[in-house]
């Protein structure tokens, strides 16, 4: 499933090509991949055509494109294209022409800045991701809704209209520890009031959203904290360590690309298989800690796994 890291890793990929870019034409090869999207999908391809695409801005684990309607057409004007990967999804960036990928849901063909012709591509195995047309509302806080790495400022020097803004669908998503505008104060509270296990209140997209088992692992693992350990049992120097763990992890793996123990995981390209995160507990079941030479557990946790070390990570009462 991918992880903050990866949906960075394709945010990046995605933006140069598909910003300033109009679209031409949308072919929907399996109508499931628009189930969020409220007007069925000829109104889906009826708002694409013709947009232009602003930015790819990312929150968490949720992308969207603020699009730019062709002059004339009447309706709503602040909205988005959002995307999410769900369990298996992946965006491709394809000339027109190169191999069909496998399980391809929906093609969106457009002209980029540049001129030349390419094609967003999104596949998806399992079909819990998605496409849709979304509102663009103003955010909670009034600060920037997602990253967009430097397309913030337009080119008469102001801040372009979709800055401050998120898509509907998204708004209830909590800002990652990445997300300068992160509210650590608020999820430390949050994490005084909850008496769920700590890696379950990681894994609250409501709490702190972009984190999933892979670096809640980790992260847990650096802490030498039990994923099972009350998360308001915590004193206030273990819950900001934890969280600068969380940080310190998460810019790793975004400076790697993500890592490469998901083998759904693919950034524009299609490639997959070639970052190198050193995992200390996920995935690494039977093996040494790299710290106390313990062997590394693993227990069914939630339909998934929790790695831990069973000496340094005891769960205290
Ligand atoms: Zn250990």
């Amino acid at each position: 499933m991918p992880e903050l890291p990866e949906v960075e890793t394709v945010r990046a990929g995605l933006a140069p090509a598909l910003t300033n870019a109009v679209i031409t034409a949308v072919e929907v090869l399996d109508a499931r991949s628009l189930k969020r999207h409220q007007g069925g999908v000829e109104d889906f391809k009826a708002t694409m055509v013709g947009s232009k695409i602003l930015a790819v801005v990312r929150r968490g684990k949720f992308l969207w494109l603020p699009l730019e309607l062709p002059s004339g057409r009447s309706g709503f004007h602040q909205i988005a294209m959002v995307g999410h990967l769900g369990m298996s999804g992946q965006m491709l960036l394809r000339t027109p022409g190169f191999t069909d990928d496998k399980l391809t849901r929906v093609i969106v063909k457009a002209t980029a800045e540049d001129g030349e012709e390419i094609e967003f591509r999104f596949v998806d195995q399992r079909i819990f991701g998605s496409l849709a047309i979304d509102e663009l509302i103003p955010t909670a806080d009034g600060l920037p809704g997602g990253f967009s790495d430097g397309l913030e400022i337009g080119i008469d020097g102001k801040l372009n209209w979709w800055v401050n803004l998120i898509p509907a669908s998204a708004a209830h998503i909590t800002r990652d520890p990445l997300d300068q505008h992160f509210d650590q104060k608020f999820v430390l509270d949050k994490f005084k009031k909850k008496n769920s296990g700590i890696k379950r209140v990681l894994l609250d997209q409501q709490t702190l959203s972009g984190i999933g088992n892979i670096y809640a692992d980790e992260a847990l693992w650096r802490s030498k904290l039990h994923y099972d350990q009350p998360a308001s049992s915590l004193s206030s120097a273990q819950a900001r360590d934890l969280l600068a763990h969380v940080r310190e992890i998460l810019a790793k793996a975004v400076a790697e690309g993500g890592t490469s123990f998901d083998e759904q995981y693919k950034n524009v390209n299609g490639e997959s298989g070639y970052f190198a995160v050193s995992l200390n507990a996920y995935g690494m079941t039977g093996t040494p800690c790299k710290r106390c030479g313990t062997l590394i557990k693993r227990d069914s946790w939630m339909n998934r796994g929790s790695h831990f070390c069973p000496k340094c990570q005891k769960l205290k009462g």
